[in-house]
């Protein structure tokens, strides 16, 4: 989605034309029930084509083959965790599955209770962001869902809007 109606709000090069109103109206219509239901919120600047370039070269950047391959064996290992249950993937756990595989460790805990309070995070994020744990720990071929993986995850459900 862009960032306002006329699509330059963070753009360095391009000014924004939009009115105190329309960013108000673009706003409304992307916070509150309809973002809830969106699992991951990240904020995306406009990149210049050169440094697209750049960073495909650059040492260390993991190849779209890398990534594929992380993908690929993280959903082998959701195949074989959730083989003869209800389940088919992190994203199709209920309730029931989340208690199940989703436990969290006591550092874990913490962290997710404390940005659920400060952040006022609904039941719905909640849970979102223990499926993305669970999905993050997964993609580092990690049993245990810990603390760093829910911090990531909550770090994909901050939203811009918030700042
Ligand atoms: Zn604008």
């Amino acid at each position: 989605m862009n960032p306002c109606k006329c699509g330059h709000l963070w753009d360095e090069k391009r000014i924004c034309t939009c009115t105190g109103r329309q960013l108000d109206s673009h706003k409304r219509k992307l916070t509150g029930p309809l973002s809830d239901r969106i699992d991951m919120h990240i904020k995306v600047l406009p990149v210049d084509v050169e440094k697209i370039k750049f960073q495909d070269e650059g040492a260390g950047a993991m190849s779209s083959q890398e990534m594929k391959n992380q993908v690929e064996k993280a959903r082998a290992v959701q195949r074989y965790r959730y083989k003869g249950t209800i389940y088919s993937d992190n994203g199709s756990l209920d309730e029931k599955g989340i208690r199940e595989y989703c436990m969290l460790n006591k550092a874990g805990e913490s962290i997710l209770k404390k940005a659920y309070d400060n952040l006022n995070l609904s039941m719905r994020a909640y849970v979102k962001i223990l499926k993305v744990s669970r999905t993050i720990a997964d993609l580092e071929g990690v049993e245990h869902i810990g603390e760093r993986h829910v911090a990531e995850a909550l770090a994909y459900r901050v939203s811009y809007w918030d700042e």
